[in-house]
């Protein structure tokens, strides 16, 4: 397949076929890499199996200018139904090494961060119990700098290592990092996450585990689970949050749970849900976020942003309320009429 830019993609895979071990497929459905099932198709996606083998594949790629997008779990992704005329690079299972020192703790970006909230929790080393339920990979939480609880997992990191865009490797402390509210200097510098150093404080095992399991429990209760969904879709702004209340109260109170468009539904559970019922394209759940968000500023004066970010055709990534508000601007009459 041709890129619209650079020297074309196969040219690419040809000479990543050559110094990477793990999975090549050309053609990769983007339905399969989002947890929203969502999207067209990418022109490849690559699977590197080390860190050697990751910061090589963002070299190659630069090289060429060919487009990448780096993903883990695809839990914050919605694709465009148009796809994406570049290469995934999904930093995966094969980066999933964890080596621990007493109270600190190395581990590699492709980890499940459930998997290694559960392994601290056998360690009893205590600081992450509240990422238990979050279903991406450690170096998508990092990235996003995730959390649960009004916490976020920067504040257990103690150094960061990964690469930038082309391949050159880079270290960074805690501070150098600068985390704050699901943010990071590492998103703002494109910064690839390859592995984090971790500090943490002991505790009693069993107690952590009645913990993450009331956790997980109040979870299971409150999130639609069999409904596949990116988590929540805007963010909570402190000051809305205190005057008006957290984003699912507010779409709830504007009268949109439940609201349909085409094949999404704001969720009937949470209202910061969107939920895919049958067959939804991005253009149905751009549409519910341009209604929820103009709706919600409309009855409060807040504008709420989006966690979930959109992946253009040309990789471009931005927070889904940007794209929503070009592409779904004709759509809420429709989303109306439909609820
Ligand atoms: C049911 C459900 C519940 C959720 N609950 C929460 C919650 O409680 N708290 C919360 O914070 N989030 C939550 N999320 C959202 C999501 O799980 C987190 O944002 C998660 O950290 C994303 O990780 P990921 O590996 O899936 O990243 P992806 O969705 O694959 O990517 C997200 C962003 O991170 C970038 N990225 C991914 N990996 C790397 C890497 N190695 N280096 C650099 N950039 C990278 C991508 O380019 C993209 O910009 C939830 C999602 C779902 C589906």
């Amino acid at each position: 397949m041709q890129s619209s830019r650079g020297v074309g993609v196969s040219w690419s895979l040809t000479r990543l076929r050559r110094i990477v071990t793990g999975r090549i497929e050309e053609g990769a459905d983007l339905r399969l890499v989002s947890r929203w099932r969502i999207g067209g198709s990418a022109a490849a996606l690559v699977e590197p199996a080390s860190a050697v083998e990751a910061r090589g594949t963002l070299a190659v790629l630069a090289e060429d200018c060919t487009p990448a997008l780096v993903v883990g779990n695809g839990s914050n992704l919605l694709f465009d139904d148009a796809g994406f005329d570049g290469v995934i690079v999904r930093i995966g299972r094969s980066l999933g090494s964890i080596s621990r020192d007493g109270r600190t703790v190395r581990a590699e970006a492709g980890l499940f961060a459930p998997r290694f909230v559960r392994e601290l929790g056998r360690f009893g080393l205590s600081g992450l119990e509240h990422a238990i339920g979050i279903p991406g990979t450690l170096g998508g939480l990092i990235y996003m700098n995730g959390g649960s609880q009004r916490k976020g997992v920067g504040s257990n990191i103690v150094a960061v290592r990964g690469c930038d865009r082309s391949g050159r490797a880079f270290e960074r402390s805690h501070a150098e990092c600068g985390f704050h509210y699901r943010g990071s200097s590492l998103q703002s510098d494109d910064l690839v996450v390859l592995e984090a150093d971790f500090a943490f404080v002991e505790r009693d095992p069993a107690s952590m585990r009645r913990e993450m399991i009331a956790i997980l429990a109040d979870r299971q209760r409150k999130f639609p689970k069999n409904l596949p969904n990116c988590g929540s879709v805007f963010l909570s702004d402190p000051l809305m949050y205190r005057t008006v209340g957290p984003p699912g109260a507010a779409i709830e109170r504007v009268g949109l749970k439940g609201t349909r468009l085409g094949g999404a539904e704001i969720s009937t559970l949470h209202a910061n849900f969107i939920v895919n019922v049958a067959g939804a394209s991005s253009r149905d759940v751009l549409g519910l976020i341009h209604l929820a968000r103009t709706r919600v500023h409309d009855a409060t004066g807040f504008w709420m942003d989006c966690e979930v970010r959109h992946v253009a055709p040309d990789g471009r990534l931005r927070p889904a309320h940007e794209a929503a508000a070009e592409t779904a601007v004709s759509r809420p009459r429709a989303a109306e009429a439909a609820s």
